[in-house]
């Protein structure tokens, strides 16, 4: 008979881990306490408006593609992925631009447009950025990192790729301007770092990028996570929506399986959370008596990512000038990033992340209208903010900002909107402290030092997604599946 295995949760990383599982032959439920699945990736709907609540950048899709051909299907009959031609517009607070791209000549005239002696250097820097994608990505992001042998053993290459350096301090030794140190050194926020304490092998990010390109799926990011609902039930996964786990059952050294809704029981062999690490230790684990004291203190220190503020609206006319991705930078950015990650303070001079997908995909709004969200990086809720109390004046700042530079006019033209706060990553998504990305990506938070694949406490306890190996993103958490699948 096949062993019984259940994911809890189903953003990508328990999709992934599902349908993986499932083709080694186990037999597969999935548990999400939502009515839908996706995780961060749900999609939300308001006024004929339809919103990808998360993730809208989609790198790598050869990962979605992998999961296809494991049951011998292909992606591109459930869902259309494109590659976008401008990748991202980088708006700065003097009214420059950088339109970044992979075409190489194109990224030659943008670099030189701000310092034409920085050429040079920006393409040391993609070599370099190559040397880190092919040990950090390629060897490294689906080995698991169980033991701390193998996490010794990599230890000279990753010195040799300077990872004791921060992501900003590696390109300003390639790149001297401002500006362009920041368009090169943001890639750390995607998946919830700080560029100034981030480990500088998250530049492999800018690698991956140019590899692969940036793409989009037609329909918006949910149209994946349907996709492989869709391949889900045709492989027969049972799936169980609105359902909580509110238990992690456990026996000595072993979990034996698990509470729903404080009633239900189902017993199993295996349990997969991607439900975030820190939350299954700290709250679907009831007994603490087997965490030892090395464990205890690896929950203690550590650091969060940043919260989000996201800001959903649609426009009654079309902005077509705006770019599909734009990435608008205030004023200050050392300190700016510093009020967020370390004085977890909120501050006037944001910047942030406008998504636009109607640039490419009219079906996201009404015809003649546009969707947009706009992510703005804010401290978790370690802050204490309360947002209750400070979420309609900081969406007033939000559309005061944008109105003044990339969307002029937009609080006249604003017919359809509301916003999630770091709340809803800590009550509904059950994230700890409302981190947008759970842990943070540094040197001492990664690999070996992230919370592990396989349970360092219950054998038979495993976790994919953000909060383990090896990380945030999509691509991160895609590629713990694969760990998984090592694993088994
Ligand atoms: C606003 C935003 C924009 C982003 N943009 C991008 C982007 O453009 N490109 C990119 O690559 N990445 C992006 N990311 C990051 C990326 O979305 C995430 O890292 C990734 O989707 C997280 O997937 P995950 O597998 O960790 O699971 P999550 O998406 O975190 O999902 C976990 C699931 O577990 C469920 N769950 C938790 N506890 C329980 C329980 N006890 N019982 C039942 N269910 C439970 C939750 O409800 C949730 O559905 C973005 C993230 C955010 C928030």
């Amino acid at each position: 008979m096949a062993k019984k295995a259940i994911v809890i949760g189903s953003g990508f990383g328990g999709l992934a881990a599902s349908l993986r599982l499932k083709a080694k032959g186990y037999e597969v439920t999935i548990i999400e306490k939502h009515p839908d699945l996706g995780g961060r990736a749900r999609v939300f709907k308001k006024d004929d408006f339809t919103y990808d609540g998360g993730p809208t950048v989609v790198t790598a899709p050869y990962l979605f593609e992998e999961l296809f051909t494991l049951f011998n299907k292909k992606v591109s009959d459930y869902v259309k992925i494109i590659p976008l031609d401008l990748w991202y517009r980088f708006v700065f607070n003097d009214g420059e631009t950088f339109d970044y791209n992979g075409n190489d000549r194109s990224m030659e005239e943008q670099v030189k447009k701000f310092s034409s002696k920085d050429y040079d250097g920006y393409k040391k820097l993609v070599s370099f950025t190559e040397k880190i994608f092919d040990k950090g990505f390629s060897d490294l992001s689906d080995k698991p990192f169980n033991n701390l042998v193998f996490m010794m053993k990599q230890i000279p290459s990753l010195l040799k790729l300077k990872s004791y350096k921060s992501v900003y301090s590696l390109v300003s030794n390639y790149i001297s301007n401002e500006k362009l140190r920041r368009v090169f050194s943001m890639h750390p926020l995607l998946v919830g770092g700080n560029p100034f304490s981030t480990t500088s092998i998250y530049t492999l990010i800018l690698f991956l990028e140019k590899k692969w390109g940036i793409h989009y799926s037609m329909g918006g990011t949910g149209s994946v996570v349907k996709a492989l609902e869709k391949l889900m039930v045709e492989e027969n996964i049972k799936i169980i929506k609105s359902a909580e786990v509110t238990e992690i059952l456990t026996n000595d050294k072993k979990v034996t399986g698990i509470k729903i809704n404080n009633s239900k029981i189902i017993n199993c062999d295996y349990v997969i959370c991607n439900s975030d690490p820190p939350n299954v230790y700290n709250n679907l684990i009831k007994s603490k008596n087997n965490y030892n004291f090395l464990f205890k203190q690896k929950m203690k220190r550590m650091d969060y990512s940043m919260g989000l503020f996201v800001y959903y609206f649609g426009s009654k006319k079309k902005y077509d000038s705006v770019a599909h991705h734009t990435i608008y930078f205030g004023k200050s950015y050392k300190e700016h990033l510093h009020k967020i990650f370390e004085k977890k303070i909120l501050s006037e001079d944001i910047s942030f992340y406008l998504h636009r997908p109607s640039a490419t995909d009219q079906s996201m709004a009404p015809n003649g209208k546009d969707a947009f969200y706009v992510l703005v990086p804010v401290p978790n809720n370690l802050s204490k903010i309360n947002w209750i109390k400070e979420g309609d004046k900081f969406k007033n700042l939000v559309l005061d900002k944008m109105d003044e530079t990339v969307l002029p006019g937009i609080k006249k033209n604003v017919v359809s909107d509301f916003y999630l706060t770091p709340d809803y990553f800590e009550k509904d998504l059950a994230t700890l402290y409302g981190s947008g990305f759970s842990i943070q990506p540094k040197f001492s938070q990664s690999a070996y030092f992230r919370f592990h694949n396989q349970s360092e406490i219950y054998k038979n306890l495993y976790f994919v997604g953000a909060g383990t190996h090896p990380g945030a993103g999509i691509p991160g958490v895609l590629s713990s599946a694969k760990v998984l699948d090592r694993l088994f």
